[in-house]
């Protein structure tokens, strides 16, 4: 069907949406004379919705808003009015309530343009310290010499080739009672409705009705802000005459850190310590977020197992809105043990003379057999894990296999 919005008026005069002015006013004529109260006196709503779609139709300037707006276009052209609120409920249902509801939705009541999204990559440091920074963004403003008209007033003609529509429509008839309609953007307009001669374009805007403008947004980024979260400019968006522009939506993109890693409000790090701090204590600095050099000690007496973790309260990221109260800081210690023969093995008895005493070898009575303890590297994975890729296609083999990788994975 054409490019109209609705099609309820049409369907009220039994015409299709590309009809013409006579086609119009043939049907009307012959509708209002079947539904004329003095002729048919139960028919008088009948009666005005016809008359109503004529009234509509017929009139250049109201049919091009009910084409590209449908009934909201109508509502705001005749501005509520009393008398039509009857009229409008009766055709379209509802009321002037249900139009006030949509009318809050989009102030009024105008169609609303698309928001645009653009990420915004930030550090770490910046959710961390909170950040105002400004965002260069080039967008469309209607044009301020010809208030977004395109030319003088008056110059904006509707398109004479598709009757303001910005679609031709053309009726071929197939065979005797039998019509195929077919649409196509209209050429001379671009499928705009409207043409404006060249000597009256506006010069600025060369007719287009808005111009490229560029924006600078002020960003705030606060404290404690997370990845995913986002920043909104209300109806900073494109404009366009007779749309309400959208928002412009910034989406928070958090940067990896080198040193942190996040969850909700904590922070998590990895410190290595050799074999002497994990078991004579140790005091090491990192620099914060902020800045700060934070100095961490331990105390000699305390073990650090390899692999465990230690945390400082208070020491992760602010709370969004409620920057003073801050997440954990969770330490990993990664304790590096010293390489094979580090140490000769006289001074090596000593040491053991120092350390916990070994648990006492229970006496073996029997046959045994002594086995070899090699080096082995975990990350080239297990004579399993090359059987695996031997049988890669079959998910059964692979199963089979999977169990002790997994095991010595997490060893
Ligand atoms: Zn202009
Ligand atoms: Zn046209």
């Amino acid at each position: 069907m054409a490019n109209v919005a609705d099609t309820k008026l049409y369907d009220i005069l039994g015409v299709p949406p590309g009809a013409t002015d006579n086609e119009l006013k043939k049907a009307y004529r012959k509708l209002a004379k079947e539904y004329h109260p003095d002729k048919n006196p139960n028919a008088g709503d009948k009666f005005k919705e016809i008359s109503f779609a004529y009234e509509v139709l017929s009139n250049p300037e109201k049919r091009e808003l009910y084409d590209r707006y449908g009934e909201q276009g109508l509502r705001e052209g005749s501005g509520g009015s009393g008398g039509m609120d009857d009229i409008f409920s009766h055709i379209f249902g509802g009321g002037l309530f249900s139009f006030m509801g949509n009318q809050s939705r989009s102030r009024n009541g105008r169609r609303r343009g698309e928001d645009m999204m653009h990420p915004l990559k930030v550090s770490l440091e910046d959710l961390y310290n909170g950040k105002t920074t400004k965002l260069q963004l080039s967008k469309n403003v209607l044009c301020s010499s010809c208030n977004g008209q395109g030319g003088k007033s008056g110059a904006v003609q509707k398109c004479s080739a598709c009757r303001g529509r910005g679609v031709r429509i053309m009726i071929r008839q197939l065979a005797p009672g039998m019509v195929q309609q077919m649409q196509s953007v209209c050429s001379d307009c671009n499928g705009e409705g409207e043409v404006i001669n060249e000597k009256d374009r506006c010069k600025k805007c060369e007719g287009k009705k808005v111009i490229k403008e560029v924006k600078i947004l002020e960003v705030h980024v606060d404290k404690g802000m997370k990845h995913g979260q986002r920043i909104t400019f209300t109806g900073e968006a494109d404009q366009a005459p007779g749309v309400e522009p959208g928002d412009i939506v910034l989406l928070l993109q958090e940067k990896e850190n080198e040193v942190f890693q996040r969850e909700g409000n904590d922070l998590h790090m990895t410190h290595k310590i050799g074999l002497v701090e994990a078991l004579c204590g140790f005091q090491f600095t990192f620099k914060h977020l902020d800045g700060r050099q934070i100095v961490v000690k331990y105390p000699p007496g305390k073990v650090i197992e390899p692999g465990c973790v230690r945390v400082v309260r208070g020491e992760g990221m602010p709370q969004y809105r409620n920057p003073f109260e801050k997440g954990d800081l969770y330490i990993k210690f990664d304790v590096q043990f010293p390489e094979n023969n580090w140490i000769s093995p006289e001074k090596l008895s000593e040491l053991e003379d120092l350390l916990p005493s070994r648990p006492e070898v229970p006496t073996v009575i029997g046959d045994t057999e002594e086995v070899d303890l090699q080096e082995f590297d975990n990350t080239r994975g297990s004579g399993g894990g090359q059987r695996r890729e031997a049988y890669n296609d079959s998910s059964d083999e692979e199963s089979a296999h999977h169990g002790p990788g997994v095991q010595c994975a997490h060893q």
